[in-house]
Order: C-alpha cells, then sequence, then structure tokens
C-alpha cells in the first residue's frame, strides 16, 4: 500500500511520463521524471528547420481529444489553440483527388457504384459496432473483405494498409480499423460534421514548454540526459535506478514509460514469463522526414496514397492546417513512411533516403522543383506504436511486475484506440488510478 509521503520515479519524460508524474504530485506524492534526452517531450519533441522550430513528427488535435485539451487548458494554453476546417486528397493512379465530402467522394472514379457504396457501409459499420473485444478476433483482410468486398479490398483497403503497417497488415486485427474509423468519426460528431482540426500557435515546443513549467510549479523534479539502464531492487520496498555513470537513484516505486521490450531489458530480475509476454509485443516504427518548401503541394492536411510506388505512407501538408506565418510564410509537408524497426529503411543513408522521398515528391507533384525545396530533416524512431494483433488485449501484460514498486505503463496499453495523444493521457491517468488502487 502507497502512502503520501513515497516517491516515485518516473521513466522517460514524453507525453505518457509527464502526466503521470503531474497526477502523483497532485496527490502529494514526491516525483522525479529521469528523461535520457536533453529535454522531455519524446515523439511530441520538436526540430529546428532552417531557423523553423515545428514538431519533428507531425501532430494534429481533433475536437475529440477531450483529454489532450484538457491538459491544455490545465497548462494554461487553452486560448491558443486554433480551429480549422481541413481537406483530405487521395492520390491514387497518378491523379491527385479531393475527397472531403459526399459529392467528391461520388465523383472518385476509382471504385464503381457498388464499391463507393460497400465502402461507405463499412465505414457506417465500424462507427456503429460498439464491440471492440470482437473485432480483435477477426483479421483486418478478413473483416474489410467481408464489408467492402474483394476489389475495393484491393484498391482502396490493401494500399492503405500496407502504407501504415507494411505486411503486419496480416497480423492485424480489425480493431485497429474499427479504432482509426471511431476517431474520425468522433472528430465529426463534435465538429459540425466537418473535419475540424486543431493545433496550439507554437506547435508542440510550446505545449511541451508550457508543461515543464507546470510540472517544475508542482515540485516535480525533471533530470535530463539521463538514459535509464538498470532497475532493480536491493531492498524491500526500495527500487534503485542507474545509468552506469552517476550515482545511484533510489525510489519507494518507479514507472517506466519505455517500449514494452526496454521496459523489460533494463529490469534483469524479471521472471522469464513476464518477460516473454512483454516481448512477444511488436511495435512499428516510423521514418518522417519533413520538407521546408516555398510553395503549398496541395489544399489538403492529408493526402492518403494509394499508388503503391511512392515510399511514404502518405503526405501530411501542415501548412495545410497551421497557419503558414507561424512558419515564416514557408510551408511544411511530412513524409511518413511507417515501417517494421528490422526494416532496411532505417538502415539507408540520409543521402539515399534524401534522394528516394525526394524524387517521388517532385514525380507526385511536377509543378515542383528542386528549387522549391528549402530546407530537408529527417527524424526517425523505431518503436512507435505497438500493432494490434488478434487478441491483443487478452495477451496484454499487466502494468504491475514481479519486482515489487516497479511498473510499466505505456502506450502498448492503448487497446481499443489508435495511438495520439488522447489516448496515451488517458492511459496513464487510468493506469495509474489501477495501481494506487492496488
Ligand atoms: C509520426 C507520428 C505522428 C503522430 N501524430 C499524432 C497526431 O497527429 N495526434 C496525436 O495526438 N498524436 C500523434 N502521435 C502520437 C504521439 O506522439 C504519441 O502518442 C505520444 O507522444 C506518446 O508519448 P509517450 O510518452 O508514450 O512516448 P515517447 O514520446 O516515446 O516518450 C518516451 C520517452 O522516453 C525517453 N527514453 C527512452 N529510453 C529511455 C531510457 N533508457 N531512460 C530514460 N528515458 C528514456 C525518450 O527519450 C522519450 O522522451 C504521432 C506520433 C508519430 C510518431
Amino acid at each position: 500500500m502507497v502512502n503520501q509521503k513515497q516517491s516515485w520515479g518516473i521513466i522517460g519524460g514524453g507525453i505518457l511520463g509527464m502526466t503521470l508524474a503531474l497526477r502523483l504530485a497532485e496527490r502529494g506524492y514526491k516525483v522525479t521524471i529521469l528523461e535520457a534526452s536533453s529535454k522531455p517531450g519524446g515523439l511530441t519533441g520538436s526540430i529546428n528547420m532552417n531557423g523553423i522550430v515545428w514538431d519533428r513528427f507531425y501532430h494534429v488535435i481533433l475536437m475529440s481529444d477531450l483529454n489532450t485539451r484538457k491538459i491544455i487548458k490545465e497548462i494554461g494554453l487553452e486560448h491558443n489553440l486554433k480551429w480549422v476546417e481541413t481537406k483530405t486528397g487521395f492520390f491514387s493512379d497518378g491523379k491527385l483527388y479531393s475527397m472531403s465530402n459526399i459529392f467528391e467522394y461520388l465523383k472518385f472514379p476509382l471504385i464503381g457504384l457498388v464499391g463507393k457504396f460497400r465502402l461507405g457501409l463499412t465505414i457506417i459499420a465500424a462507427s456503429i459496432i460498439k464491440d471492440w473485444r470482437r473485432m480483435e478476433k477477426i483479421p483486418v483482410e478478413k473483416w474489410l473483405k467481408r464489408w467492402s468486398g474483394k476489389k475495393v479490398f484491393e484498391k482502396i483497403w490493401l494500399p492503405l494498409l500496407r502504407a501504415k503497417l507494411g505486411e503486419q497488415y496480416k497480423e492485424t486485427s480489425a480493431s485497429f480499423i474499427w479504432s482509426t474509423i471511431q476517431r474520425m468519426y468522433a472528430a465529426r460528431r463534435t465538429g459540425l460534421k466537418k473535419e475540424m482540426f486543431g493545433y496550439v500557435s507554437g506547435g508542440y515546443d510550446r505545449i511541451i514548454s508550457a508543461f515543464v513549467a507546470k510540472l517544475t510549479d508542482s515540485g516535480i523534479t525533471v533530470i535530463t540526459n539521463y538514459k535509464v539502464r538498470k532497475v532493480y531492487s536491493d531492498n524491500p520496498g526500495r527500487i534503485t535506478i542507474e545509468d552506469g555513470y552517476s550515482e545511484k537513484i533510489h525510489f519507494d516505486a518507479v514507472i517506466s514509460t519505455l517500449p514494452s521490450d526496454i521496459s523489460v531489458n533494463i529490469a534483469p530480475d524479471l521472471t522469464i514469463k513476464e518477460v516473454e509476454k512483454h516481448k512477444a509485443i511488436k511495435y512499428l516504427g516510423v521514418i518522417c522526414p519533413s520538407v521546408i518548401l516555398k510553395k503549398p503541394v496541395s489544399q489538403y492536411y492529408v493526402t492518403n496514397i494509394t499508388d503503391t510506388w511512392p515510399p511514404f505512407t502518405g503526405i501530411i501538408e501542415m501548412t495545410a492546417l497551421v497557419d503558414p506565418r507561424e512558419l515564416g510564410n514557408m510551408h511544411l509537408v511530412y513524409l511518413p513512411k511507417y515501417a517494421e524497426p528490422d526494416n532496411e529503411l532505417f538502415n539507408m543513408n540520409e543521402t539515399e533516403l534524401k534522394d528516394y522521398f525526394i524524387n517521388s515528391l517532385l514525380r507526385m507533384y511536377p509543378f515542383l522543383s528542386e528549387p522549391d525545396i528549402i530546407h530537408w530533416s529527417l527524424s526517425k524512431a523505431g518503436r512507435v506504436f505497438a500493432l494490434p494483433t488478434l487478441n491483443y488485449s487478452v495477451n496484454l501484460p499487466s502494468v504491475s511486475t514481479s519486482m515489487y514498486g516497479y511498473y510499466i505503463i505505456n502506450s502498448a496499453q492503448i487497446i481499443n484506440g489508435t495511438l495520439n495523444v488522447n489516448e496515451t493521457i488517458r492511459v496513464a491517468e487510468t493506469k495509474l488510478e489501477e495501481i494506487l488502487r492496488e
């Protein structure tokens, strides 16, 4: 049983770690965050692109992201939230199509009327279904073929699944598509049926700075450049942390927010069985170039790609959402590619990747040429989201471990949602409640 004097160590200063720390401090605990890099933020961190500071991975806030909006309010930035009606595009058979309303959908030439009807039905079915546990038992391919038919599956769903999941789509359950559609539907339910997306002026750089200030004001210690290498219990009721260089740090309890395999690798005393369970969680990573351009490429925040030749999953045109004045009147696009951590793209050198990605971008938009490209930067992360495999929630390890006082709460605990900041905050809050009730 924990008491109000206890000290807690949080490994990882991403959104999850910061939320846990804040909620623990509010309950009167003494909290320290240990973060490996020089700044907290993790995947929501920023980069400087030729003087323009913005998220290294693209981020958007939905009107239905109530947990994210709650934190934004708590850190005093709610008046800096901007809402914009955005559009979606499709790049299919070498052409760009707008897909932002029902009329455009009906005009979309890639599938016939019957196909469109079945595709629409699939989306409605996924938005109505409530029992996500049932969806977890069905392979995504089987479920989509049942509702949309083989043709629509091959023309539309398969390229989209491959883009987001690589060949791992074969192991993925229907809950993946269910939660994606549910999130998009929730966004429209709250927002007048229009695609209203939001961002905070200044991007996540500003959110993280305000969040860190709130943590410090709440008495939380944030230690950066501290990469945890070992966690163990050398005294009953005490957890010790080492980075291999500095002095050991002792806590009454520790929560790791790192990916599951890393969380068990740093804790050598865990049982083989629980280590296996954590290591069975498969992750997908992302390679995400960001390109600063002199001119826009489209009017779409997201352009989905059904052609197979571009190396990227889709195009995110940030400045179709964010006012270009925030970015020095330049235009920012991200070219994300999701892939398994051992995908060869992770080993390609930056020049090779740049040629590969930029050449494809120029081929997609022939009006664009090399001199329009002002800056390129490459961000990558090997373990971004846990693959929702069949019966995912049933096989998920508990957040408590056999080492008393050591817990693992990470985004792999998102069981009926997609990976996003809103779900990450929800997992932090609900799982923390669970362990405090223990
Ligand atoms: C390409 C991309 C696009 C996205 N788009 C959106 C979006 O539009 N909207 C949205 O809401 N969400 C989006 N997300 C998701 C969002 O970024 C994540 O949900 C969230 O940032 C996850 O936070 P986390 O704390 O769980 O993990 P992380 O951010 O990964 O935090 C883990 C932290 O642990 C640190 N760490 C690692 N090893 C150690 C160690 N040994 N010792 C100490 N510290 C360590 C890391 O440096 C990191 O800071 C996107 C993510 C990506 C990658």
